[in-house]
């Protein structure tokens, strides 16, 4: 595949990535994980969340240490429910790629390339170590590694800086371009995983 496009696909599936983020009744950090075949069909899509047959509460949330006991990570999640193996597929992520934890599970299951947005500035140093080790062990087993700039630059206004219309006028067009990825996504995740017509 050329570069063109593997910058529309992995818009596509960053985007549904973020829809199933958004699934996670994690009230602090929402990430969505998506399993994608040589094809480009979806294999399987998860969200970091408690087991399914454990009680999904918020106050399980607001105890960090009970959180982190029981929360099933999105990407782990995601290889979980795939009924098929995962060689050779690639995963995204949102909003950001996996720690060094779900990394070694990832590299043992065969995913063969991960895609995911760079990190957000705000990201704390335990997280970006976390991911830098990630990056490491991606490296070291030969997964193929894309990051993304997570949206579109803002339009600049004749005075350098965006104006608040401006603003307005990217919402609404990057709220428009998402309606039609994830629509597109979800067609084929309703289809069970038919593939994706290639244009
Ligand atoms: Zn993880």
């Amino acid at each position: 595949m050329n570069e063109e496009r593997y910058l529309k696909w992995d818009a596509r599936f960053l985007a549904l990535a973020e829809l199933v983020a958004g699934w996670s009744k994690d009230p602090r950090r929402k990430v969505g994980a998506v399993i994608v075949r040589p094809d480009m069909s979806v294999a399987s899509v998860g969200f970091n969340g408690f087991p399914s047959r454990m009680l999904d509460r918020g106050e399980r949330y607001s105890n960090q240490e009970s959180k982190r006991s029981r929360i099933v990570h999105a990407e782990i999640n995601a290889l979980l429910f795939a009924r098929e193996r995962v060689v050779g597929c690639t995963l995204y992520t949102w909003p950001y790629g996996s720690c060094d934890r779900c990394a070694v599970q990832l590299v043992q299951a065969g995913i063969g390339h991960v895609v995911f947005p760079v990190a957000p500035h705000d990201e704390s140093p335990e997280g970006a170590l976390m991911r830098a080790k990630a990056r490491e062990y991606f490296l070291e087993a030969g997964v193929g590694i894309r990051w993304k700039e997570p949206a579109a630059p803002y339009p600049r206004s004749s005075e350098g800086e965006p104006t608040a219309a401006d603003l307005d006028a990217v919402a609404e067009e990057e709220k428009q371009r998402r309606a039609t990825i994830v629509g597109d996504s979800l067609a084929s995740l309703a289809f069970g995983g038919t593939p994706f017509k290639c244009e």
